[in-house]
């Protein structure tokens, strides 16, 4: 990297040293405990993966540029500025080994947001060239085409079409003045489009009016995940043209995590100004339904099951008692992991860690967590609300060679709709 380009890390680790971060480095007391609530301590033993280690040159920056000791230090040459090679040595700390899980933050006695803290020294080592490749390539792609896997309008049409015909219902493209406006994650599109079949049968029966928009379908914010606070704010802004081009009053934040924390707690900072819409998760519009007696359940289903718990909608957004109560409803053996809700433990995935090529190995190695967890219920099937974590879990339990099968909550409460009695009967004339 360039001199420039390092000077300008340093500046954006300055400029994102803000009140709360100086408080957080402040207030430490070095007790130890964030790290063993980081899967990627518990799990290797190896203290570099200390959570507050991890932020080791964010608290260097802020010692050398805002307390009087560090500014001594630094003109006396004692305290020597960050360098190049440290940051780059820095980015298996700062990008392979945290998914941004929240859990460490929730833990600290003092309060320290160190999540938060995360985030502000991806944005350093963005701006200095030192973010991994897998997600630079991905924040390209998000800003040239709309999707960090590329997935456009044609691709998108190609599933809803294959959908519409398997379930035999109209998938609604652009339609303006309803009052929910679906987006998707790409990986939902691609890997599992099994949830928009899923979308359309709970919602006809509901008698919800929705929309995919046709532009800023796009829920996967890479923004948040590489620390471009510019590439979060452009992927934001599309989703609100287009709901607001739409004049739906909601937006549902689909089965993805961290698309949930941009959209919802980010997103109008981001732009400075407040939505003209509702963002809602789709955990939480489905037990708005089944509130309403707008979503009729029938049956239960009669696998061992058990629920992940994706970081940011359960820890960091509090959606955690929902999916419990859909999960109670449809099945029969509903058996919770140990540390289940807030205090479960991430797949490990989370956070743009998927998309690192150089995170693989160790991604596989802290799946030794949640392999514990699963080992003391013994489900049959795991269910989730996150499209990345259940790629990520199902790539685990595939390096573990175990076999439990892993689907979306969403669909599992859509093969339990009940039938409609107002209906006519599939043979009959319909008159
Ligand atoms: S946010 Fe999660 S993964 Fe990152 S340091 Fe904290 S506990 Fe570890
Ligand atoms: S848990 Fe909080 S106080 Fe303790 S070492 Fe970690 S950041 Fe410091």
């Amino acid at each position: 990297m360039t001199a420039a380009t390092l000077e300008r890390g340093l500046t954006a680790l300055k400029e994102h040293i803000d009140a709360p971060v100086a408080a957080f480095f402040s207030s430490c007391v070095h007790c130890g405990l964030c790290a063993e609530a980081c899967l990627f301590y518990t799990e290797t033993g190896d203290p570099k993966y200390a959570p507050i280690r991890k932020l080791e040159p964010l608290r260097r920056q802020w010692r050398r540029e805002y307390t009087l000791v560090g500014r001594l230090g630094a003109l006396l040459g004692l305290i020597k500025p960050l360098t190049d090679d440290e940051l780059a040595e820095w980015a298996h700390l700062i990008y392979d080994s945290c998914t941004m899980c929240g859990r460490c933050t929730l833990v600290c006695p003092v309060g320290n947001d160190l999540t938060y803290m995360i985030r502000k020294l991806r944005e350093g080592m963005a701006a200095s060239g030192h973010a991994r490749k897998g997600l630079v390539e991905a924040a390209k792609k998000t800003i040239k085409l709309g999707s960090p896997m590329g997935v456009q309008l044609p691709a998108l049409n190609a599933q809803i079409r294959r959908v519409e015909a398997e379930v035999g219902l109209p998938i609604p493209v652009d339609v303006a003045g309803v009052d929910y406006m679906v987006i998707l994650s790409s990986m939902e599109v691609i890997q599992f489009p099994e949830i928009i079949g899923a979308l359309a049968r709970i919602f006809d029966r509901a008698g919800v009016t929705w929309t995919i928009p046709s532009s800023g379908f796009e829920a996967t914010n890479v923004g948040i995940q590489i620390g471009s606070r510019d590439i979060a704010e452009e992927i934001v802004r599309r989703v609100v043209e287009a709901a607001e081009k739409l004049r739906v009053k909601y937006v549902i934040s689909p089965e993805c995590g961290h698309a949930y924390v941009a959209l919802r707690w980010e997103g109008p900072n981001l732009l400075g100004r407040p939505y003209r819409f509702e963002v809602i998760h789709l955990m939480e519009l489905l037990a708005k339904l089944r509130a309403e007696g707008r979503l009729p359940l029938a049956g239960k289903h009669d696998q061992r099951v058990t629920f992940h718990d994706p970081c940011q909608i359960i820890r960091r957004g509090g959606i955690d008692q929902e999916p419990r109560d859909l999960l109670n409803e449809i099945t029969e053996d509903f058996a919770e992991m140990p540390d289940a809700g807030i205090w479960n433990w991430c797949c490990g995935g989370g956070g743009g860690v998927s998309a690192v090529d150089e995170a693989e190995h160790l991604r596989t190695k802290v799946f030794s967590r949640k392999m514990c967890q699963l080992d003391e219920v013994h489900p049959e099937q795991l269910v989730t609300a996150c499209a990345n974590c259940r790629n990520i879990i199902e790539e685990g339990l595939e390096a573990y060679n175990k076999d439990i099968e892993v689907i979306g909550l969403t669909e599992l409460v859509a093969e339990y709709l009940a039938p409609d009695e107002t209906a006519p009967a599939e043979g009959g004339d319909g008159s």
